[in-house]
């Protein structure tokens, strides 16, 4: 039989607008797995969560938020390390469309900061095709791993609400699948834009809830032990604009099958594919 454990769990406020003021969407949420582990033993989390939707600004986050001790995480060390084996083929292929994207914006390549860059998939392409590249990684288990990859000394283990460095030494900044994990996106983010130089591009790539409210309980991005912040595009644009960025272009990440790719851009182009996944482009105010 598995234990299971109460997890404390902390009111905040809209994490876009600061405003206090929420309706409730779902109540009871548990995932496909409502379940923390201690190294590769399950524990039932108690209660399930409530998905809230800030009444001034539209912004959808989990409320009250769980908070996970320190020796407790969201997977089993053995299912983190499958899940970026079995989707890195995906995440190689998105990482060359970004990269191409912002070298044909900055018109070269510069200098690279990939913010909770995990196994080290877009680092590594990167690196290849000739940027200087670092990252910083909050999994101490996935920093392990990027010695094998030849990568230890591009990244930093630590979390992205307190960089270390100096300002403005980066002339792109990447968040792809960071934003909706973290405590405070506006910290995050303010963090990202202090290390960018003017002019310098930020790409940050979140589950578009957009899609998501189509699917309510079903949609799989709906995981709150993990998931706590479920970004629109008015909301992801309102948030960029606040930490002092502005926003230039939508991007997707391409899918693996190049048949579900085709599919996908055959929709997008009658304006019936939402986008299950939302990017954008941003720039730091000179
Ligand atoms: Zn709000």
């Amino acid at each position: 039989m598995i234990r299971s454990i109460a997890l404390p769990r902390v009111w905040v406020a809209c994490p876009v607008c600061g405003s206090d003021d929420a309706v409730t969407v779902l109540r009871e949420i548990v995932g496909d797995a409502h379940r923390v582990y201690a190294r590769e033993c399950p524990l039932d989390v108690q209660g399930g969560e409530a998905l809230v939707r800030c009444r001034c600004c539209g912004m959808a986050y989990i409320n009250p938020q769980p908070r996970l001790p320190a020796n407790l995480a969201s997977y089993p060390p053995s299912e983190e390390t499958a899940y970026f084996a079995a989707t890195r083929q995906e995440r190689v292929g998105g990482a060359e469309h970004l990269l191409a994207l912002l070298e044909q914006r900055l018109g070269s390549r510069g200098r690279l900061f990939d913010i909770g860059c995990g196994d080290g998939a877009l680092l590594s392409v990167a690196l290849e095709r000739g940027w200087q590249a670092d990252g910083i990684e909050a999994s101490a288990s996935l920093v392990a791993q990027l010695d094998a990859n030849g990568l230890v000394e591009h990244v930093q283990l630590g979390r992205a609400e307190a960089l270390a460095g100096d300002d403005a030494r980066y002339d792109a900044v990447v968040l792809l699948n960071v934003l909706e994990h973290t405590l405070e996106p506006a910290a995050v983010l303010g963090e990202a834009v202090r290390v960018l130089r003017p002019g310098g591009l930020l790409a940050v790539h979140v589950p578009n809830y957009a899609w998501g409210r189509l699917w309510g309980r079903r949609w799989h991005q709906l995981q709150p032990l993990e998931h706590k912040h479920y970004f629109a595009p008015r909301t992801l644009h309102r948030l960029l604009v606040r930490v002092g960025l502005m926003p230039l272009a939508r991007f997707g990440l391409p899918p693996a099958s190049p048949a579900r790719a085709r599919l996908q851009r055959f929709l997008a182009a009658f304006g019936l594919w939402p986008g299950s996944g939302l990017g954008m482009l941003a720039t730091r105010r000179r």
